[in-house]
């Protein structure tokens, strides 16, 4: 039986690490070819070297800049069409969370925000519309379950990201028949933030086991632990594919059960 993503090319955005690399990685052995994109230079070249070792250079396009600067992705957009002529799924995952109460975000954190969380779903999107719309192909877009369920302690993050839901939802009509488009909902994975907060740790002498154990604890999620990238990118790479060929303006939460809402 052929790959699932046999003869089919990807991009992914934030690609460099955590779910991004992990979507990457997946979509390799599944037969893909791969553009990624990070803003980081040394840990993209880095990570590239070891995916062209593993799949082959000729599988493997990557470019440092970020998906914010709406030039900078409509150049990515012309090198991919050159160079692999399609974009079959377009993976939005770029970016990062902000922690601020209303009390402590300023004007121009809440710019920031709403600029970093829109423009990377609408800056890709636009870049690499045509191509997916001759592919008939899809968009998933990696969110958060704080879209729905807001915390107090993340406050614009939140409101942002129930933003971009509502966009999703109107880009999945507006695209239909040609491009389906559908998001995930994380609960708490480990990767990017709260690796960065676990080494932050107070007591530095707490395993990463038992600090996650913990966490998951406090945070009362079912299934008992943190979600692991890999665990991500498998939903990703299922909404991409054609197994999920009639299912548009859909989200799947990978949240170990976090989500209170039916
Ligand atoms: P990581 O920090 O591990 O990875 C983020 C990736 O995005 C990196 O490759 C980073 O590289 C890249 N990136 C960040 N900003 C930009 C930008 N402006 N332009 C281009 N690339 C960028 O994070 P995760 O894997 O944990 O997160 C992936 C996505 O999932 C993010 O959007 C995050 O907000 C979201 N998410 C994660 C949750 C979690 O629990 N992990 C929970 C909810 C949502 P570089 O810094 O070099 O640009």
């Amino acid at each position: 039986m052929k790959p699932p993503y046999d003869g089919q090319v990807a991009v992914v955005t934030g690609g460099s690490s955590g779910i991004g690399l992990a979507t990457v990685r997946l979509l390799l052995e599944q037969g893909a070819t791969v553009a990624l994109c990070a803003r980081g230079e040394g840990r993209l070249r880095d990570v590239t070297a070891v995916l062209q070792r593993d799949h082959g250079a000729e599988r493997v396009l990557a470019r440092a800049f970020s998906v914010l600067d709406a030039d900078a992705v409509n150049g990515f957009a012309a090198e991919v069409q050159q160079a692999f002529g399609r974009c079959d799924l377009l993976v939005n995952n770029a970016g990062q969370g902000r922690v601020s109460t209303f009390a402590d975000t300023d004007d121009q954190a809440w710019r920031e925000e709403y600029e970093l969380k829109l423009f990377s779903q609408i800056n890709p999107t636009r870049a690499f519309l045509p191509m997916l719309r001759e592919a008939r192909g899809a968009i998933v877009a990696v969110n958060s379950l704080l879209a729905y369920q807001p915390e107090p302690h993340m406050v614009c993050t939140a409101s942002a990201r129930a933003g971009v839901q509502n966009l999703l939802k109107s880009l999945s009509i507006e695209l239909a028949p040609e491009v389906r488009v559908n998001s995930i909902l994380l609960g708490l994975i480990g990767s990017g933030q709260w690796t960065r907060r676990f080494a932050a740790r107070e007591d530095q002498s707490v395993s990463r086991e038992d600090w996650y154990a913990d966490l998951a604890r406090k945070k009362g999620i079912p299934l008992g632990r943190l979600g692991d990238p890999a665990e991500a990118a498998a939903a990703i790479a299922f909404l991409g594919s054609r197994a999920a060929s009639y299912i548009t303006g859909a989200q799947l939460e990978v949240s170990g059960g976090l989500s209170r809402h039916i």
